[in-house]
């Protein structure tokens, strides 16, 4: 059975010191009312540690937001998978279209992070979707096919228990658009059957896909029911505990 998941995504969002009230806020509310899915939440690099630390004995899960493409040395202000691994973060996303189109991430430098990623016993969120652009010109399939290639479909069987994918049109994120739960569906199982021709039907049917794109306590539940969509990465909607444990509920 694959795992439903909501993820949050805090982006550069939130201080030291307002991060860590509301991952408390977010262990305490969760402690007294458990979660029907695993919760994990992205946070910034610096708080990472002190996140981690209070979440030890918590259900929720940690994870970086980027990590680099190389594994140590003279990168000036770069992070690596290992020093991510190393504050207690179980996860990193990566591929993330923010990264793509502002850091000029190339499938080739996501596919070097990916692999140090999972080299250092990190599981990675991997993003995909397409522009508003490739969307009207029906190219969205062609695009999310050509970004796993690019950067994840090398893996080996192995490797791929460690990979949850998230997709996520760009024209829904930050938005407000979302898309509509049918168009979501649709593409999560093209996503699955690209995934089935790969690495079988099986590992296929064990893999969390996740919406990404203005989804909130309104919308989540629809999308939510669909039976390929196995839960969300969420962005403005993750930096309010009461906002996003309402997600979080959809899976009740
Ligand atoms: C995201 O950036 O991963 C995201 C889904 O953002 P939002 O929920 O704000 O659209």
């Amino acid at each position: 059975m694959r795992k439903k998941i909501v993820a949050g995504n805090w982006k550069m969002n939130k201080t030291l010191q307002e991060g860590v009230a509301l991952a408390t806020e977010l262990k305490n509310i969760l402690a007294a009312e458990k979660p029907n899915c695993e919760v994990i939440i992205g946070t910034p690099f610096i708080h990472l540690a002190t996140v981690s630390e209070l979440l030890k004995d918590s259900v929720i899960a940690v994870s970086a937001e980027n990590c680099a493409n190389k594994e140590s040395g003279a990168y000036t202000g770069e992070v690596s998978a290992a020093m991510v691994k190393s504050t207690g973060a179980e996860y990193v996303i990566l591929g993330h279209s923010e990264r793509r189109e502002y850091y000029n991430e190339t499938p080739e430098i996501l596919k070097e992070k990916v692999n140090l990623a999972l080299a250092n016993g990190l599981k990675v969120i991997f993003c995909i979707g397409e522009s508003l652009e490739q969307r009207e010109a029906n190219q969205q399939e062609a695009v999310c096919k050509a970004e796993l290639a690019g950067s994840v479909f090398h893996l080996t069987p192995e490797q791929w228990k460690n990979i949850v994918i998230a997709y996520e049109p760009i024209w829904a994120i930050g938005t407000g658009k979302t898309a509509t739960a049918d168009q979501a569906e649709e593409i999560h199982a093209f996503i699955r059957k690209c995934v089935a021709d790969v690495y079988g039907a099986q590992a296929a049917d064990d893999t969390t896909i996740l919406y990404g794109g203005s989804c909130k306590a309104s919308n989540a539940p629809e999308l939510f029911g669909k039976p390929d969509i196995d839960g969300g990465l969420i962005g403005g909607a993750s930096l309010k505990a009461p906002d996003f444990k309402g997600i979080i509920d959809a899976w009740k």
